[in-house]
């Protein structure tokens, strides 16, 4: 990319998105073309900031495309990053002296981890035309390192790039944001994620629908889901969903025991929900765009029983119930109250608009 200032105007005319991310270890990078075309632009005008902030949800490829842009910036081959040469090699084996990455220890990142950095730096590099620090989820930096960090970048050394990458820019110190070039991340669509799981990760065709839909946009999260315990309970909960207005008091109030033990499945749960009642309510003017594609009989013949109206109180009560237990409620009487509300023999939240627990 580098291969001196002549180039720079001849790679500015070549077209964007050449980027080369088919051919090398870096070919798992999808749905992430905006991103793409910002770092290969940077690259083609041969203008890198010191810093760069990558920010996104986990999962999406803000990692791996930090590799893949250390590399280009190193790459000797005709299409960075090539794969091939010896710079490519050696990153992609994370074996390359010039590229640092800092990963949170259990606690987040810590100030002894910037200094060890800060000591890597104070020295030239060895081998790469640019040196590059991959610093990972920078949200977990405590302020005392998020300072120390915050010196790096107040006098950057020499052929260095720094790419942080974080959740979102609310969860660093300002100062430190105002210090990068951000290049935002964006959940993957769901499509591309199924198709993707399906064709490159062996996925079923089923799981890959069924992973896609619940992964909420991150690659990461749908491998990690690839287990049938996570099928088989989405089956279990649209199975109840679809009987819920026939059961028994005693019946609901032990499903929502049972779905309050495992709290922090409770996110998933509500997205089924949602998912579910957002396909009643759009089957019957477009049927074609369904999410649970393997549940559309059950989804036509429920969504007969419910008013346009029922569902949509339903679902402010999902949201609300979800407000509740991150407020910290207690999630079996929250869930009592939804289900309640599910069934029709209840409103939820209560008159008293009190959260209980
Ligand atoms: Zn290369």
């Amino acid at each position: 990319m580098r291969e001196g200032a002549e180039g720079a105007g001849r790679l500015q005319r070549q077209p964007f998105r050449r980027l080369n991310l088919t051919d090398s270890a870096f070919s798992g990078i999808i749905g992430q073309q905006r991103a793409i075309e910002i770092l290969w632009t940077i690259l083609a005008r041969n203008k890198v900031p010191h810093a760069l902030l990558f920010t996104g949800i986990d999962g999406i490829g803000k990692g791996t495309t930090a590799l893949a842009f250390g590399a280009a910036l190193n790459c000797t081959g005709e299409r960075p990053p090539c794969g091939r040469c010896r710079s490519c090699k050696k990153i992609e084996a994370g074996s390359h002296p010039d590229i640092h990455r800092v990963t949170p220890a259990k606690t987040g990142i810590k100030v002894d981890q910037i200094r060890d950095l800060c000591g890597s730096l104070s020295m030239k590099p060895y081998e790469a035309r640019t040196r590059v620090v991959i610093m990972e989820d920078g949200q977990t930096m405590n302020p005392e390192a998020a300072n120390a960090f915050l010196k790096v970048l107040e006098e950057p050394p020499d052929r260095t790039v720094m790419i942080l990458t974080a959740l979102q820019t609310t969860d660093l110190l300002p100062t430190v944001v105002s210090r990068c070039q951000q290049v935002r991340f964006r959940p993957i669509p769901e499509r591309v994620l199924e198709r993707y799981l399906h064709e490159k990760k062996g996925f079923s065709e089923k799981a890959a629908m069924v992973s896609a839909l619940l992964a909420g946009g991150s690659v990461g999260r749908a491998i990690g889901e690839k287990d049938s315990l996570r099928m088989e309970r989405r089956g279990w909960l649209l199975s109840e969903l679809t009987s819920l207005s026939n059961r028994p008091l005693p019946v609901l109030f032990s499903l929502a025991e049972r779905l309050s033990k495992e709290k922090s499945d409770l996110d998933e749960v509500f997205a089924i929900i949602r998912m579910w009642l957002r396909d009643l309510l759009i089957c019957r003017y477009n049927p074609n765009r369904i999410k649970n594609r393997d549940w559309g009989r059950e989804v036509r013949n429920a969504a007969k029983g419910f008013s346009q109206t029922r569902l949509l109180s339903d679902m402010a009560a999902v949201n609300q119930a979800q407000k509740e237990i991150i407020a910290n409620a207690n999630p079996r009487m929250v869930l009592e109250g939804l289900l309640l509300q599910l069934a029709g023999c209840g409103s939820f939240p209560r008159a008293s608009g009190k959260a209980p627990g």
